[in-house]
């Protein structure tokens, strides 16, 4: 969905090269100055990395200026990043001001310090900033007498500005501290870029979600009472319907039917995805429910001729889960392992179990699944093109509901095949996912 920026990588590794060659000069010669650049860089690398590994956009953002106050010993520090317009710049997270200052504090780019370093893109240090003709506008409630402002750049384009003022210690800013925020801030950049993108993609994803439930809700009710017309046509309860009407009737209720089971399928994935399923947990035996899907399906089977054969262990297997969901993912295996299957062709479900998992597997003699296509099934709505044109009736939902069962579970699922041999789906699941969590 968004594709990580690689130049946090180049980043490091020209770093870690800047580190070797201070700790080489800090061995001979100017002892004082290169201890404390080295120390400096070891810090500013140091944060870096802990930064680049968090996931959260609000986390990253916490823990940066978190490690810069306790490194540099700071009374007030900020981070400010430019609005999605690019014309103005808010505070998103700070340490020593006011929530009321952290909450309406915009800056325009261009106005004010942060404004001049988000527009020029360049450090600065300021020993007295009350004394700095460049920002004769400055005041306000916080008292400044020396500060850093250094630019979170990604290439030439300025995503934000970390903000630092006042040493606890009283004494001024000096170039080190500048360089060391200025490290830090190079490296700080891309892990934030990466966390907001992340964020996007998120959002993003949780739009098309509502969107596909809210459409899915809506069309159900009008595809309902469509459905119901025309049954009453077809059952010439209205009046007689002439041979050809009815043939043309009964593809209209197919497609309905069709349409009908597409929309279930989304809400059902849409609950999934939400994690609003697999409510219903209890101790159940999964042998019990494989025996109860086999005897539904079993005649399905039988009209193509197919020989359904079982491996199970004697005694109960019991696993903690939502029996109705783990009832819906072996349902939909054993289902399309009829569907796909050739005509007198076999399948065997298996089950078997270890002290901590339970394996179902089931084996079909069918039409098989390319190397390309056995990664792309479990994806909505992917369905395979046959050599032959033949395409079975479906919705490509199946797996991609399945899938989402399965993970719930806390298992996985794996597929094996081979072209015009026939395929192999494996389920594990973990029998106790509860202790699976402790
Ligand atoms: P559907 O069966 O509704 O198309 P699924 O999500 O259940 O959707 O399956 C996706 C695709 O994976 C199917 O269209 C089919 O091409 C392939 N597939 C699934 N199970 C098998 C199987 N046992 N043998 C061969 N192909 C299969």
């Amino acid at each position: 969905m968004y594709k990580e920026i690689p130049k946090s990588r180049d980043v490091f590794s020209a770093r870690t090269e800047e580190i070797r060659e201070l700790m080489n000069n800090a061995c001979f010669g100017q002892r004082d100055v290169q201890y404390k650049r080295f120390s400096d860089f070891t810090s500013a690398h140091n944060i870096g990395k802990e930064v680049a590994l968090r996931f959260e956009l609000a986390e990253c953002l916490k823990l940066l200026i978190d490690r810069i106050a306790e490194t540099m010993s700071v009374e007030i520090i900020s981070l400010m990043l430019v609005e999605r317009n690019g014309t103005r710049l808010a505070i998103e997270v700070a340490r020593g001001l006011s929530e009321e200052a952290v909450k309406n504090t915009k800056v325009n780019v261009g106005e004010g310090v942060a404004g001049w370093i988000a527009k020029t893109g360049e450090s600065l240090l300021v020993e007295d900033i009350t004394k700095d003709e460049r920002f004769p506008s400055r005041g306000g409630k916080y008292y400044t007498n020396s500060l850093l402002s250094v630019p979170l750049k990604i290439s030439n384009r300025v995503i934000g500005v970390i903000n630092v003022n006042n040493k606890t210690s009283k004494s001024v800013f000096i170039k080190d501290d500048l360089e060391m925020l200025s490290t830090v801030a190079e490296m700080a950049a891309v892990a934030i870029e990466n966390a907001r993108f992340r964020q996007d993609a998120r959002t993003q994803e949780q739009m098309r979600s509502n969107f596909i439930s809210n459409v899915s809700h809506e069309l159900r009710t009008p595809l309902t009472a469509i459905k119901e017309a025309v049954c009453m046509i077809l059952e010439e309860i209205i009046g007689t319907v002439s041979g050809e009407q009815k043939r043309f009737l009964e593809i209209a209720k197919k497609n309905i039917e069709r349409l009908n089971r597409l929309i279930e399928g989304l809400l059902d994935l849409g609950k999934l995805e939400s994690k609003k399923c697999c409510e219903k947990r209890r101790l159940f035996d999964v042998i019990e429910v494989t025996n109860a899907v086999i005897e539904l399906l079993g005649p399905l089977a039988k009209e193509k001729a197919i020989s359904l054969t079982k491996v199970l262990p004697q005694q109960k297997v019991e696993i903690w889960g939502d029996a109705d969901r783990v009832t819906q993912v072996i349902t939909n295996l054993l289902g399309n392992s009829i569907k796909y299957n050739r005509q007198n062709g076999t399948i065997e479900v298996r089950v078997s179990e270890t002290d901590e998992a339970v394996t179902i597997s089931i084996v079909d003699t069918g039409v098989g699944i390319s190397p390309e296509d056995a990664e792309k099934i479990f994806e909505r709505f992917y369905r395979v093109k046959t050599h032959s044109g033949e395409q079975k009736h479906g919705t490509g939902l199946g797996l991609a509901i399945t899938k989402e069962i399965v993970h719930a579970h806390g298992g996985k699922i794996l597929v094996e095949s081979q072209i015009d041999k026939g395929s192999m789906f494996t389920v594990i699941l973990p029998k106790d996912l509860r202790k699976k969590k402790e």
